[in-house]
C-alpha cells in the first residue's frame, strides 16, 4: 500500500492540496495531531510533519503508526507497490481454508499411528529403513514415527469420512507412518511409501484423507530463526541436528502455501532461511517465497537436493545451518541503513 492507502486506513482523512511531485497531501499527524501539518507525497514514497518533524516512507510510516516489526512493515508497503497482479498471483491460502480433522479421524489416526509405532520399534528392517535416513533411536520416539508392512484397505466410515457408491476405502500404502502432531493431537497423517520408485506416476509420499492442511512447525516456535524446508523428514533432521539455534517448517510440497496465521508467523521471524529441494520446482517457487518475505534468504544445503540427503552423504547440518546465521548481520545491517537514510 502507497502512503496514501496508508493514511486512509488510519482514519486520517487526507486532503489534496497540489499536484506537485505527483500530488500532495494534507492531514492531521498521527504522532503530534493537528489539522494539516503532516504532508506526505505517495508518488515519491515520503512524508513529513512541519509541527514534530516525523518524516519517512511507507515502510517507515507502518512501523511508527501502525506498530508493525520491519518485516511485516515491509510486507505490507510492498503490497500497494508491486501489487494488484502479484497478490492475486501470490495470495496465501487464508485462514478460513484450514482444515480441522473429525474428532473420529484423529482417534483413528492416533490408532493407527500408535500401532505403527509399535510395529516400527521390533522390525529391524524397517528400522533399518528409518535409521538410514539419519534419523536417531529419540527422534523416531519423539516424531513417533511408524511402520506399515503391507497395503491396508479401510473403510472411509471408519475414518469419520464420507462415503459415496464409488469412494467406500481408502488404501494406506506400506511404508514409513509419519503423524504430525500439534499440542499433542495428530493432525496430518503421511506415509512414505516403501515401494515407490523414481519414475512413478504417484508422489513417494501419501496423505491420508482428512488430515489437515495445516503446516508444520518443528522445534520450539519462538527461536527467531526458521528454517523452510519441502519434506518433514528433512525437518526433523534439522531439529535433531540443530534444535536449539532454529525452528523449521515442512511446506510438504513445493507448491504449498502458508496459511494466514503461518504467514504471519513467518514474517515475524528475523531470518528465513529458504532450503527447498533446489530442483526445478524448487526453484519456480523460491520466486513466491522470495516476494512474499522480505526476511529469507536463499540458503540451499551446499551438496545434493534436499538437507536430508545433504546429511546422509555425511554433511554437517548444524554446520550448513550456522554458516547460514551469518545472514542475520546483512539484515540487521540492512535495517540500519534504513533508519539513517531517513
Ligand atoms: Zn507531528
Amino acid at each position: 500500500m502507497n502512503l496514501l492507502d496508508l493514511a486512509k486506513e488510519l482514519g486520517l482523512d487526507p486532503r489534496k492540496t497540489s499536484a506537485s511531485h505527483g500530488g500532495e497531501y494534507h492531514c492531521p499527524c498521527p504522532s503530534c495531531g493537528g489539522n494539516d501539518r503532516f504532508m506526505f507525497w505517495p508518488e515519491d514514497d515520503r512524508y513529513w510533519c512541519r509541527q514534530c518533524n516525523s518524516k519517512g516512507d511507507a515502510i517507515q510510516f507502518c512501523r511508527d503508526f501502525l506498530g508493525l516489526s520491519f518485516q511485516a512493515a515491509c510486507m505490507k508497503a510492498q503490497k500497494n507497490s508491486a501489487n494488484s497482479n502479484s497478490q492475486s498471483r501470490f495470495k496465501p491460502a487464508d485462514t478460513s481454508s484450514i482444515r480441522e480433522p473429525s474428532g473420529s479421524w484423529k482417534d483413528k489416526a492416533r490408532h493407527f499411528s500408535d500401532t505403527a509405532h509399535q510395529r516400527l520399534l521390533i522390525d529391524k528392517t524397517a528400522m533399518g529403513l528409518v535409521v538410514q535416513r539419519g534419523l536417531s533411536f529419540n527422534s523416531i520416539q519423539q516424531y513417533r514415527l511408524g511402520w506399515n508392512p503391507i497395503k491396508a484397505f479401510h473403510r472411509r466410515s471408519d475414518w469419520g469420512l464420507k462415503e459415496t457408491e464409488n469412494r467406500k476405502w481408502i488404501c494406506l500404502p506400506a511404508g514409513i507412518v509419519i503423524p504430525i502432531l500439534e499440542n499433542s493431537q495428530i493432525q496430518k497423517l503421511k506415509i512414505r511409501k516403501s515401494e515407490w520408485k523414481e519414475g512413478n506416476f504417484y508422489g513417494k509420499y501419501y496423505e491420508v484423507p482428512g488430515s489437515s492442511n495445516m503446516i508444520p512447525i518443528f522445534g520450539d516456535p519462538s527461536i527467531p530463526i526458521c528454517i523452510v524446508v519441502e519434506a518433514e523428514f528433512d525437518a526433523m533432521l534439522v531439529i535433531q541436528e540443530a534444535g536449539d539455534l532454529c525452528n523449521c517448517i515442512a511446506i510438504g510440497g513445493a507448491q504449498k502455501r502458508p496459511d494466514l496465521s503461518t504467514q504471519q508467523w513467518l514474517v515475524s521471524k528475523k531470518l528465513l532461511l529458504f532450503a527447498l529441494d533446489f530442483d526445478v520446482a524448487g526453484k519456480k517457487e523460491y520466486f513466491y517465497w522470495h516476494e512474499s518475505y522480505p526476511n529469507l534468504e536463499p540458503w540451499p544445503v551446499p551438496e545434493e537436493k534436499s538437507p536430508g540427503d545433504f546429511f546422509v552423504k555425511g554433511g554437517s547440518l548444524r554446520m550448513w545451518i550456522s554458516s547460514g546465521l551469518k545472514l542475520l548481520q546483512n539484515h540487521e545491517l540492512l535495517e540500519d541503513s534504513r533508519h539513517q537514510r531517513l
